[in-house]
């Protein structure tokens, strides 16, 4: 259950959606038994290549989190009655060493999904869906992944040196085999690449792709439905890299391209994917440093709340 509002200010504790915190151990370690969702934050931005600022994400949100209400208008539900939704704390890691970084991210997504709860995280950048796609699929085996973002994320280690970026989750994971056949679906990429094999990796796969323009043409409505239909009863892992909105609606992120979804289209989009059996979610790129008015913060938390609006459905449905 939240907290109500007047107790959240009188104490100034700030966990996600003034929910309860995970009780921690005397070494800090939480304990995830009993819940059905836990909120995550992951503060390490260190596979940024252009501009960082996401490992300040998971203080952000959690602020402006606090003041979203817990009844969901269209799905008439209130997650956080409907669920025990914790703030499972953030997944601390050394920012100075990426393969230990992600290691200990997907030890923790790991314990979150055997505790057959849904792990919702606040990024960090996108580098950190590598190790949570490892640990969901460990547990439900191969899934759907929904990867909406402007950009493929399939890139190689040729121009960094390392393989291991916030460009190359998608190519890991269809490498890995953590996604299953036919059940990748990419929304919102469009802008320059660096060449035509940058968009050949997930086509290659036999991914369905729905550009910004496909958007535009088709409304996100119907792009959900197809995606629905499409999942059916898989595991789904939803991977929302804000940089798919317009920076005009989300200024406050690295890699900004025009032209991208509104605020009201990734909202809907996600609320349209109502009946997937949402596995996990993140949200990944926000920046706040490079934020203006809150607006992509504030943007963050609607969207995980949408996420724990589709895990309440599925659970409700059970
Ligand atoms: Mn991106
Ligand atoms: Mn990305």
């Amino acid at each position: 259950m939240q907290e109500p509002a007047f107790r959240y200010v009188r104490h100034a504790h700030t966990p996600f959606f003034r929910v309860p915190y995970a009780p921690f151990d005397d070494d800090g370690v939480p304990d995830f038994t009993g819940a059905d969702a836990v909120l995550l934050g992951v503060p390490y931005d260190g596979g940024t290549t252009g501009k960082r600022g996401a490992a300040m994400a998971p203080w952000e949100v959690r602020r402006v989190s606090a003041f979203v209400q817990g009844f969901h208008a269209t799905h008439r539900i209130d997650p956080f009655v409907a669920m025990h939704v914790v703030d499972g704390g953030n997944i601390p890691t050394p920012p100075f060493d990426a393969a230990t970084t992600r290691a200990i991210i997907d030890g923790e997504i790991g314990r979150v999904a055997e505790a057959g709860a849904v792990p919702l995280v606040i990024g960090g950048d996108h580098s950190i869906a590598l190790p949570t796609a490892r640990a969901l699929a460990r547990v439900y085996g191969p899934l759907a992944v929904v990867h909406i973002d402007a950009h493929f994320d399939t890139s190689t280690g040729d121009l960094w040196g390392d393989d291991h970026h916030h460009g190359t989750p998608l190519r890991h994971m269809i490498d890995e085999g953590l996604i299953a056949p036919k059940k990748l679906f990419q929304v919102g990429m469009r802008g320059p690449l660096g060449g035509p094999e940058d968009r050949a990796k997930s086509g290659d796969f036999g991914g369905r792709l729905f550009t910004a323009d496909a958007v535009d043409e088709r409304g996100v409505r119907g792009i959900a439905a197809e995606i629905r239909s499409q999942a059916g009863d898989a595991p789904v892992y939803l991977t929302f890299d804000v940089d798919a909105v317009d920076p005009a609606f989300a200024p406050g992120t690295g890699t900004p391209v025009p032209g991208g979804l509104s605020s009201r289209e990734s909202l809907a989009l996600v609320r349209a994917l109502a009946g997937v059996r949402l596995v996990g979610m993140d949200i990944v790129e926000v920046s706040p440093a490079h934020d203006h008015a809150e607006l992509t913060v504030t943007l963050a938390a609607h969207l995980l709340f949408e996420g724990l609006a589709l895990a309440a459905l599925h659970r409700s449905e059970r």
